[in-house]
């Protein structure tokens, strides 16, 4: 289909052919084609094969493509593979090889089976793509995840608008929040509504200045709100909890704005040392004050 599309669009006096061939050659540049035959012994190795895997043609012609076999994979990896395509319904997976100098190399592949007259295949295509760089990409990523999801740390990662796209379980844990109750969300879900508003306009202020900042903040985590018995003072919201946060702007190569990493600490019990000294201290101070007068 791909092929008469594109030549009913064409003008009329370029032939079926001369299209089939320009495909071939982008197909070709593109990704690494072999064809086999119905035992899998390999009749065509493309350039980009060759290149790709190490191999001379003279090398891939004859043999099965168990040459480029890794040992990633198990056995009912390849088996179902063989089942779909011995059917004669195409097959496509991610398909880790191994090149002539023994190094690894990953590739996004679909297998066609080309079917005789009876219906059964005759021949194999394989088409595919050298993803190696990809995978070694999302490897990166899912260790660098690894990590922020171990952290004792509380770890919110927003996008350049300030909506959450990771939070790590340490966050969850201790803020009562779900993964999915604060992605999307703006890490304002948990501000206290206790918090100095001052402050929070000072970070907003030396965000958009520096694209940091570091300060203590009342934060509160999910719960129910306090009881409050009518005419009495309100009581201490148990929710609230002081946080040590650092905010971070996240910029590309350009320096563009992507994002910023927010890191928070529980210091409650640091804060309430603090404050109980300062009221001792205060206490003592009066008392020396009147013991002098
Ligand atoms: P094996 O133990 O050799 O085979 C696993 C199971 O697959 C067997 O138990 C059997 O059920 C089935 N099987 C194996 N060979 C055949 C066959 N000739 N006919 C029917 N069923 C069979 N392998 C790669 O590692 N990398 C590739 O990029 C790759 N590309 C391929 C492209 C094409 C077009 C084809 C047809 C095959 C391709 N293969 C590829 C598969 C390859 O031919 C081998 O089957 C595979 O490498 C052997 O893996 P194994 O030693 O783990 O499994």
């Amino acid at each position: 289909p791909l092929v008469s599309r594109i030549a009913e669009g064409q003008a009329i006096n370029d032939s079926h052919t001369k299209y089939q061939q320009h495909l071939f050659k982008a197909l070709d540049i593109h990704a690494l084609v072999s064809v086999t035959d119905a035992q899998g012994r390999i009749t065509l190795a493309n350039r980009h094969f060759c290149q790709v895997s190490g191999y001379g043609e003279d090398e891939l012609l004859g043999q099965d493509h168990r040459i480029v076999n890794s040992g990633y994979h198990d056995k009912t990896f390849m088996r179902d593979m063989w089942r779909s395509i011995a059917q004669g319904e195409p097959w496509q997976g991610e398909i880790c090889n191994r090149n002539k100098h023994g190094e690894l190399y990953w590739v996004d592949t679909t297998i066609m089976p080309i079917l005789g007259d009876n219906g059964k295949p005759v021949q194999y295509m394989s088409i595919r793509r050298d993803i190696t760089q990809l995978k070694e990409n999302e490897n990166c990523l899912l260790t660098l995840k690894r990590a922020l999801d171990a952290s004792n740390e509380m770890i919110l990662v927003t996008d350049a608008s300030g909506n959450i796209q990771y939070a790590n379980p340490t966050v969850c844990n201790f803020t009562g929040w779900s993964e999915s109750d604060l992605l999307g969300n703006t890490p304002d879900i948990l501000d206290s509504s206790n918090a100095s508003k001052e402050m929070l306009a000072r970070m907003q202020h030396d965000l958009l200045e520096d694209g940091a900042w570091r300060g203590r903040l009342l934060n509160r985590r999910r719960g129910a709100e306090p009881f409050q018995i009518a005419g009495q003072t309100t009581p201490p919201d148990e929710r609230d909890y002081w946080a040590d946060i650092n905010i971070t702007a996240i910029r590309d190569n350009e320096k563009a704005l992507i994002g910023y990493v927010q890191i928070q600490r529980d210091i409650t019990d640091q804060v309430n040392s603090e404050q109980a000294l300062l009221m001792e201290n205060a206490d003592t101070t009066a008392r020396l004050a009147i013991s002098e007068t």
